[in-house]
């Protein structure tokens, strides 16, 4: 894998510049990094700035970089929903390459508000699509023919599974949250794109992720951060409902294939392999606690079973034997690993966590229930 990821990280450097959207968030944050460390690019990361962004960590690259990093990034500050706004961004980028991630992406917050998820992940899409097309139509062949663009979507548009089965690439389509029928939404209009404009792109539907940086509303941090803070740890439901974890730096490896080796108009399933019902991973994680940082009592005495999210999925399972197949991508690290290091990461970090929750407003209450 390390062998072929140095030929990625060269064929990607031969790109004069990759656009992302949504680099300021978890999983666009850990692309861009990953992008300013292995290759030689210029990256424009447009991004709204929402609650869930954070710059940090991409600004202590470039810093590492120096003028090299100052000349190679830019941040563009644009919301999607803005036909103007992106159209300008576009032009400004110039891109080889586009990595589309921008998206409100928490499903609690879209039973909250959908609106915000309709103009985000299908008016924003849209503007990006429409936009990108009039761009790589006026490309000169050299570029044209190099050009792809990549939507980065989910599991959860394929609804929810049963004890058995996986899904796959030609699973049917079954939304059920205010989030994935968005994303949804986003996934055919991309489809759409490719077969009816002839814009080159893919779409690639993963499972959970986790890792550090990511906010303090999602499932693991919200584990971590109750549990050092000493307060309860909402479970929702009776905490059986299974989801598939891949590591963080997993999906950028899949994303970063996709993007060099995947054909235009394909999806890939992407998943960890990894199924844990939400109460064994928040088990596992107090149980690494209490060893990381012991405390009077076990940190699981803290679980709080609390009402079911409305109409929640039971279970993600996903087939990954496309992406394999096509692109030799399976994940490389490590679960037991990686989540200890990913709550060694939030334990040396609570500056962040702390800011980032300051800078949002959220005060870990309970979104997306219904009156
Ligand atoms: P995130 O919330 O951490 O980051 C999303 C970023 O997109 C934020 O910085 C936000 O400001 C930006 N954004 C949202 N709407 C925007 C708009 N209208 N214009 C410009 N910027 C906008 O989310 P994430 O976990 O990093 O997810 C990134 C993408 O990956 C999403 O498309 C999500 O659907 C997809 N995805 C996430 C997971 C996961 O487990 N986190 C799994 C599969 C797919």
């Amino acid at each position: 894998m390390d062998l072929k990821l140095k030929k990625i990280y060269k064929l990607l450097s031969d790109n004069k510049s990759i656009l992302v959207t949504g680099g300021a968030g978890f999983i666009g944050g850990a692309l861009i990094r990953r992008l300013l460390k292995e290759t030689t690019a210029k990256i424009f990361n447009i991004d709204k700035l929402g609650y869930s962004s954070s710059l940090i960590s991409i600004d202590q690259v470039i810093n590492k970089l120096g003028l090299e990093g100052t000349k190679r990034y830019t941040t563009l500050k644009v919301n999607l929903a803005n036909q103007k706004e992106t159209e300008e961004a576009i032009l400004e980028a110039n891109p080889d390459l586009i990595f589309h991630l921008a998206a409100e992406s928490h499903v609690d917050r879209s039973i909250e508000s959908p609106r915000k998820f309709l103009e985000s992940n299908i008016i924003g899409t849209f503007n990006i699509l429409e936009n990108s097309l009039i761009y790589f139509n006026n490309l000169p062949k050299n570029r044209k023919s190099n050009f792809k663009f990549l939507h980065i979507s989910t599991d959860e548009v394929y609804g929810s599974l049963g004890k058995s089965g996986f899904f796959n690439e030609n699973s049917n389509y079954k939304p059920m949250s205010p989030y994935s029928a968005t994303k949804a939404a986003s996934d055919h209009l991309v489809d759409s794109w490719f077969h009816t404009f002839g814009l080159p792109s893919l779409v690639s539907n993963c499972s959970n992720n986790y890792g550090p940086r990511q906010f303090p509303d999602k499932l693991i941090p919200t584990i971590i951060m109750n549990a050092i803070n000493s307060k309860p740890i909402p479970i929702y439901g009776n905490g059986l409902n299974i989801r598939d974890w891949l590591f963080v730096e997993d999906h950028i490896n899949a994303l970063l294939l996709m993007a060099v080796k995947g054909k235009p108009g394909s999806h890939y399933c992407i998943g960890g392999g990894e199924e844990k019902s939400n109460i064994n991973i928040c088990k596992k994680v107090c149980n690494l606690l209490d060893d990381l940082k012991p405390h009077k009592f076990p940190y699981s005495s803290l679980i709080d079973f609390v009402d079911d999210r409305p109409g929640h999925d039971f279970r993600y399972g996903i087939d990954s034997t496309l992406i394999f197949k096509d692109l030799g991508w399976q994940p490389i690290f490590e679960f037991n690993k990686t989540i200890k290091e990913t709550i060694i990461w939030y334990l040396k970090n609570q500056d962040w966590v702390n800011f980032i929750i300051q800078e949002s407003g959220y005060k870990g209450e309970r979104l997306g229930i219904l009156n």
